[in-house]
């Protein structure tokens, strides 16, 4: 798994040429197939404060197809720690592909209700004893955001005009805002349904002189987080035959949808380049019946 696997994909489509604008694809999927390719950034900074604090256990949470928990699993796993999954919700009868590799990967699999799931400072508490590691769900947080601006620094984006992704908690996004330049826009497609709190937690990701220099789009949900419609599943299966590009239901379809939406309504200034981060989740698929996607 390294940085120089990532590359860059150029995407030609008739409502690109329609607007004057060039889309490029920048492939953070393309490191891991199942460690999603925006997640190992956010981890690396973490693990390395582990390491120089010297801890041997890392914990976090994440629901049954969460592509952090997976992440978090194999890299904590590569970096030589035990690592601990807190779970939302009882312990299924049939395990999860992604819990499944996460078990293969070493990780300790804890349950929790959802009601008890919402209340992390009491999970801290239960476990305080343990003297692990933890990291938030997601990766949130500033060591979060260190990991996305480094792939800025070997893959240059300061050509593009706008640069687009998928929002979770917004430690992605505000990483490439951190990146951008003043003359750069920076767009993050939301994965739920309004959730105006983001603004907020981008913020305070960033330093007073970067707040809100960044534009949250909130009306590719398709019915809210972790849920699509049949035209988001179709929408998929189209990019696929047509630009050999996987995406995934949760996030980055999501994100590919709405930049296509936005330019046929001429959100975009006509004759700019865009950059979208693939930022993988792919693995994530496999929630989905079988043949329901054509790849
Ligand atoms: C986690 C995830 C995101 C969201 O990233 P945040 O930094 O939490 O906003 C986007 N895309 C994929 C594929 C993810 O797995």
């Amino acid at each position: 798994m390294k940085a120089s696997d990532i590359y860059i994909q150029p995407v030609e489509a008739s409502w690109l040429k329609q607007n004057n604008l060039t889309l490029d694809v920048l492939r953070l999927d393309a490191i891991h197939k199942i460690v999603s390719g925006n997640k190992w950034f956010k981890l690396k900074h973490y693990l390395k404060h582990a390491k120089a604090n010297k801890q041997h256990t890392i914990a976090t949470f994440g629901g049954a197809w969460s592509n952090h928990i997976v992440a978090t699993a194999f890299a904590a796993k590569e970096a030589g720690f035990k690592s601990v999954g807190i779970i939302r919700g009882e312990e299924p009868v049939t395990l999860s592909a992604t819990l499944q590799n996460a078990l293969h990967y070493g990780m300790q699999l804890i349950y929790v209700t959802r009601d008890a799931y919402r209340d992390k400072q009491r999970i801290l508490k239960t476990y305080a004893n343990n003297n692990w590691y933890w990291i938030n769900e997601g990766g949130y947080g500033k060591p979060g955001v260190k990991g996305i601006t480094d792939i800025f620094k070997t893959h240059d984006a300061s050509m593009y005009d706008y640069l687009v992704t998928a929002v979770g908690t917004g430690t992605t996004l505000a990483g490439m805002v951190k990146a951008c330049n003043k003359h750069q826009k920076a767009i993050g497609v939301s994965s739920m349904k309004m959730n105006i709190a983001l603004q907020d937690a981008v913020n305070n990701l960033l330093p007073k002189r970067l707040h809100n220099h960044f534009t949250i789009v909130h009306d590719y949900h398709f019915g809210g987080y972790g849920k699509h419609l049949p035209v988001l599943i179709d929408f998929m299966n189209t990019v696929y035959h047509q630009h050999h590009l996987q995406l995934d239901f949760i996030y980055t379809a999501k994100t590919l949808y709405a930049i296509q939406d936005l330019a046929k309504k001429s959100f975009f200034k006509q004759g700019s380049k865009l950059l979208m981060l693939h930022t993988g989740g792919l693995q994530g698929n496999r929630s989905l019946a079988a043949k329901v996607l054509a790849f």
